[in-house]
């Protein structure tokens, strides 16, 4: 019986705690490839560590309980992990994603699970009409991303995966942007919660790892065969890395959106910005859906100057926050999508769902407010057309 309610305390004291034999209050680093067996088939329960390893089995029973799932898996990456949840699906089949997706998740899909007779389709998410109309026959599963990557825009979770269950679809949600400390998928209907812990769960800019979790046992014992068959695993120390990062979670978000919340009034009331996305705002696509699916708007925000600033010249007179691909690190990082997260999607297909070269994406992280406020004071007024 867990000795704690809230996931404040599940973070710290969640999946398995500490080391039995000698009460360390950190799981062991089993740097260990392989164990010795009793006998010809008698084994202490673990064979060989692609298959099962002590330290990623306790974070995978972490994530497990944190996104109230009944089992985790542990892979090298965010896209390991989304490869080996697509490797359920089968030639013929189409995935239905959101046209918001990572961009990574968007090419895996267009170059390398097409080849496989894999297919997919695109649909936008936001409205459910039109992603219900966009249902056909062999679609299998639905993978969203909410919000989604890099305009923020807001997908009702509960409703999509209520649709994807009555066509018979699996519903996948890309948790990466929210967490388990402010948004819970498989609890608002969701099959498969994916996840790059290489952002906010890390948490630091020093891994790349990627989680998944499931409630259902079938499912769960499938993805464990796929696990172990393709091998896509997260290493023992990368796990004990990320059960490190996620004690912190809670705080780290706390201060995140903090910062954020003040990041997105700042850029909203300054004339030199023409839009800004961010799910916080109430006058944001879909802030009533997050509000009532999250805890809070998250600490991620796009926006974009007016054409009396140059974005080239802006970036480079950024000094605290640093230009950089990735997101949810403790140091604020700013991106260009159309040139890096999102180069892979053609531009044809980028400008229709609103990612233009104007857009930029900020990581807001978890330095003091004021001093960020003023990087982007400074660069703003930098970057004016003279
Ligand atoms: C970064 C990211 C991924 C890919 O994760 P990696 O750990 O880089 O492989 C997938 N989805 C989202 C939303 C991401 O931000």
């Amino acid at each position: 019986m867990a000795q704690y309610q809230h996931i404040e305390s599940a973070l710290i004291h969640g999946g398995i705690y500490g080391d039995k034999t000698t009460g360390a209050v950190n799981v062991p680093i089993y740097q260990t490839s392989t164990y010795e067996q009793q006998g010809l088939g008698q084994n202490t329960g673990w064979e060989y560590s692609r298959t099962g390893n002590p330290t990623r089995a306790a974070l995978e029973a972490l994530i497990a309980e944190l996104e109230g799932g009944t089992a985790g898996f542990a892979f090298a990456s965010g896209l390991a992990a989304i490869t080996t949840v697509l490797s359920l699906f089968r030639s013929g089949d189409k995935i239905l994603i959101s046209s918001n997706v990572y961009g990574g998740t968007f090419r895996l899909l267009d170059q390398v699970f097409q080849q496989f007779g894999i297919g997919y389709a695109i649909a936008d998410t936001t409205n459910l009409a039109a992603f219900e109309a966009a249902i056909t026959p062999e679609v299998r599963a639905v993978l969203v991303e909410s919000p989604a990557n890099p305009l923020l825009t807001v997908t009702d979770l509960a409703a999509v995966s209520e649709i994807a269950h009555r066509h018979g679809l699996l519903s996948i949600v890309d948790n990466t942007f929210m967490t388990p400390y402010l948004q819970r998928p498989l609890e608002l209907g969701a099959d498969i919660v994916v996840h790059s812990a290489t952002k906010y769960l890390g948490g630091h800019s020093d891994l790349i790892a990627g989680l998944a979790a499931v409630r259902d046992s079938a499912l769960a014992a499938r993805l464990a065969f796929l696990q172990n068959a393709a091998g896509a695993v997260l290493g023992p120390f990368d796990s004990f890395l990320l059960i490190r990062g996620i004690k912190t979670l809670g705080v780290r978000m706390d201060r995140h959106v903090e910062n954020a919340e003040k990041a997105a009034a700042f850029l909203r009331n300054h004339s030199a910005v023409k839009k800004v996305y961010y799910p916080g705002l109430p006058d944001a696509q879909g802030y009533e859906i997050n509000r009532r699916q999250a805890k809070n708007g998250g600490a991620m925000i796009s926006f974009e100057l007016d054409e009396k600033h140059e974005i080239r010249q802006f970036f480079s007179s950024l000094k605290l926050i640093a230009l950089a691909e990735s997101l949810g690190g403790v140091e604020s990082l700013v991106c260009h999508p159309a040139t890096m997260t999102h180069a892979s999607i053609p531009r044809k297909i980028r400008e229709a769902v609103g990612i233009t070269d104007g857009l930029i994406r900020l990581s807001i992280g978890i330095e003091n407010a004021e001093d960020l406020l003023a990087d982007l004071e400074q660069a703003i007024t930098e970057s004016e057309v003279r």
